[in-house]
């Protein structure tokens, strides 16, 4: 039997990429960061095709098992390309071809044009990694890697990854949006080989496992005309960091959502350590960005509220906002009505190309 063949992706950073480690510096690329960012859109891509969404990360208790000496050989439909206990990944993530540069650690950004919580400029972790390009290459391990849909799974999740989301970790800040076309056209027709089944599967999605379906995605022309200083435009590195506090402040003082709440879609870096729902990027003077925020689950009822309040701040940073929601009206991309199809645009797109066509 000739082994399946590997896929490889030429990826081109717009902004840098971090996998930092311990010392907080990236001095490589990390592979396995991507492959954690992998498994984040391949669970998001299977809860929204209606497949079991990998319950064994939702409790932490009823972990995915594999062994075969014990007839467990039943895993969630994730961890059958992922791995789990017994069962290695269906492939290894090799990268090649590095030719690039590196920032090795981040200098802190102080916005000078805002007040912060203790009457000081708010202070955030400036944009730094790996800029330049590389080859991602997934290479089979196991025989899963062919079976079923997971083939074309893996394919889907790069598309959705490398063309509209993120790599690496800081995305939030601005880190790791690239540019990637599959070689040898590998990604045609991805969709026709994904099953859809009718049953949703809502009832073991929470606020901390969204759907693809909750995600949305934007493109703007940045715009550096400070709305608080007319005198003075915002410089170009700050201004992804603007929208963040200014969307943070307007939760905080236009709504009257729970502090929770913001805490939950903006994060929070005292306590508990939430992570950021959205993500935005500048690069060729453009603002790139997407995020989730689930429909069901703690918070679902200011999802609203939340999204209205990022859209309404991205607005006044930039032009001709283009933004991708399913079944939203904010949607402005006259976007598809029906999953299938949406998901159809969403893996036929690249974030520069978002809202054309
Ligand atoms: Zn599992």
């Amino acid at each position: 039997m000739t082994p399946p063949e590997p896929i490889t992706v030429k990826v081109k950073t717009l902004t840098p990429i971090w996998t930092g480690d311990a010392q907080r510096e990236t001095t490589y690329l990390k592979a396995t960061s991507f492959v954690g960012n992998m498994r984040f859109w391949a669970e998001a891509l299977l809860r929204s095709l209606g497949k079991e969404p990998s319950p064994c990360n939702i409790t932490g208790t009823n972990k995915c098992k594999y062994d075969k000496a014990k007839g467990k050989t039943r895993v969630c439909s994730a961890c059958s390309i992922f791995g789990c206990t017994g069962l290695a990944r269906s492939f290894m993530l090799k990268l090649s071809g590095e030719n690039g540069s590196y920032i090795k650690k981040s200098s802190m950004i102080k916005l000078e044009c805002r007040e912060g919580r203790d009457g000081k400029p708010p202070r955030y972790m400036g944009v730094a990694g790996f800029s330049g390009e590389f080859n991602l290459n997934i290479v089979p391990n196991t025989p899963s890697f062919q079976e079923g849909e997971n083939r074309s799974i893996i394919n889907a999740v790069l598309i959705l990854m490398l063309r509209m989301g993120s790599l690496g970790a800081r995305d939030q800040y601005g880190c790791g949006f690239v540019s990637a076309a599959a070689l040898d056209n590998k990604w045609d027709g991805v969709i026709s080989n994904l099953e859809f089944q009718e049953k949703d599967s809502d009832q073991i999605q929470t606020e901390h496992h969204p759907s693809l379906k909750d995600f949305f995605f934007f493109k703007a022309a940045a715009s550096y005309k400070d709305h608080e200083n007319p005198h003075e435009d915002i410089s170009k590195k700050h201004l992804p960091f603007v929208i963040r506090h200014d969307t943070r402040k307007f939760l905080k003082f236009k709504t009257n959502i729970d502090t929770k709440v913001r805490h939950f879609f903006c994060g929070n870096m005292r306590g508990g350590r939430i992570g950021t729902k959205y993500n935005i990027g500048l690069a060729n003077k453009t603002l790139y960005g997407w995020g989730w925020y689930p429909r069901k689950g703690r918070f679902s009822e200011y999802r609203d509220d939340c999204l209205n309040a990022l859209m309404f701040e991205l607005k006044r940073h930039s032009q001709n906002l283009k933004w991708k929601e399913f079944a939203s009206k904010r949607d402005n991309c006259n976007s598809a009505k029906k999953w299938p199809e949406f998901l159809e645009e969403l893996l036929t797109q690249t974030r520069d190309k978002l809202g054309e066509g």
